[in-house]
């Protein structure tokens, strides 16, 4: 019998990678704009860089940047990229097709939801106020509640803890099978694979560690009906 469901947050309920390049885009087009000279799929390309090098949430991205690039900071062209960055975000932040309708029907269904996230807790609760879902969940775990990233066991010990299930009584759902599934399966959860929300450039089709892989997260409704029909 499934009781609980805990979706990771980034690239499973929310498009993160589509909001961040809209925002991204948005950022260099106006700095440019502002005196910046330089190609834009140049200054795009050293931007994810700085990503990869210091994490996705690195928060003085256009600091960094510009102090390379110019070996100063231009105030005129920082300003102007972050309310560009920003503005798009906000509008690029969106939930993927079916995400309401599923967190509905899985609250009438009187199951207990919780998310799990690496992302730092003030970003995690903004993205999630920014999404109207700041009531949905029964707990929200991020990465500052216990200091440790999936896959190790703590966070899950910790979302079970509170939600009050077992782990065999509760699924995960998740776009990262090494991080988000892994460590589930480990404590012993029910894992699904979000492939809908894979977002690197390795072989999605097949992944064999997840129970259930699926490409609408509506399709987790059936796999429930499925569990708890006997
Ligand atoms: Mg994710």
């Amino acid at each position: 019998m499934i009781k609980a469901v805990v979706f990771d947050l980034d690239n499973t309920l929310m498009d993160f990678m589509t909001m961040k390049d809209n925002a991204i885009n948005a950022a260099v087009t106006a700095m440019i704009d502002a005196g910046l000279t330089m190609q834009a799929d140049e200054a795009k390309k050293e931007l994810y860089a700085i990503y990869d090098r210091e994490g996705i949430e690195f928060q003085t991205v256009f600091d960094s940047f510009l102090e390379k690039h110019l070996g100063y900071i231009d105030w005129k062209i920082l300003s102007s990229g972050v309310v560009a960055y920003r503005k798009a975000r906000e509008a690029s932040l969106v939930l993927y097709p079916h995400v309401n309708l599923t967190l509905m029907e899985l609250l009438r269904r009187g199951l207990k939801l919780a998310v799990l996230s690496d992302a730092p807790r003030r970003e995690a609760w903004l993205r999630l106020c920014s999404l109207q879902l700041q009531h949905t969940f029964d707990t929200v775990i991020a990465f500052d509640d216990t200091g440790f990233r999936k896959p190790h066991a703590t966070p899950y010990r910790k979302v079970l803890s509170i939600i009050k299930t077992e782990p065999n009584e509760t699924l995960m759902l998740g776009d990262w099978p090494e991080r988000d599934l892994v460590g589930a399966r480990e404590v012993g959860m029910l894992t699904v694979f979000a492939r809908y929300g894979f977002a690197f450039d390795r072989l999605p089709v097949g992944y064999e560690g997840a129970d259930y892989a699926i490409d609408d997260i509506r399709e987790i409704l059936e796999i429930i009906d499925e569990f708890n029909k006997g």
